[in-house]
């Protein structure tokens, strides 16, 4: 999982307090007064929490593919990514969108949906007459990418 690689490489980073790992059948080094060594990293509490919250997002993410917008967690990790990628980049396009968040279309769309019904996001048109998304109240100095399509 590169979420976990990515943990994995900030624990190995850094830092010089021995200790041993918590896994009794393990003889490894922990870093930075850890509990776990760098092969147990998965079980830090903060590791699970977060493994936890991408199941989570995962299973939400699976519901609304199947029964729609109305499943829809509007303070989930999924919405927060949406609304970031908007604020962050402006108006852009589903297609666009779902390469940024790189979720499936149909989530994406029926996350979208959703959005705009609680009038957060509008639907528009991009110059090449494509169907665009926004945020209604969006504010173009937070943008921190040119727009290129
Ligand atoms: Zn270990």
């Amino acid at each position: 999982m590169k979420t976990l690689r990515v943990l994995q490489i900030a624990v190995e980073a850094s830092n010089t307090v021995v200790r041993d790992c918590s896994v009794e059948t393990c003889t490894r080094a922990t870093r930075e007064g850890k509990d776990y060594c760098t092969s147990h990293v998965e079980l830090h509490p903060y590791v699970r929490e977060l493994v936890q919250r991408i199941e989570d997002r995962g299973a939400e993410d699976d519901l609304v593919r199947l029964k729609g917008s109305s499943e829809v967690n509007l303070t989930g990790i999924t919405v927060a990514e949406i609304l970031l990628s908007l604020r962050n980049g402006g108006a852009r396009t589903e297609e666009r969108l779902t390469r940024e968040v790189q979720l499936d279309k149909t989530i994406i769309h029926n996350y979208l949906i959703r959005l705009s019904m609680e009038g957060v996001v509008r639907f528009g048109r991009t110059s090449r007459n494509n169907i665009s998304v926004c945020l209604v109240n969006h504010d173009p100095s937070m943008e921190i990418e040119e727009e290129v399509e």
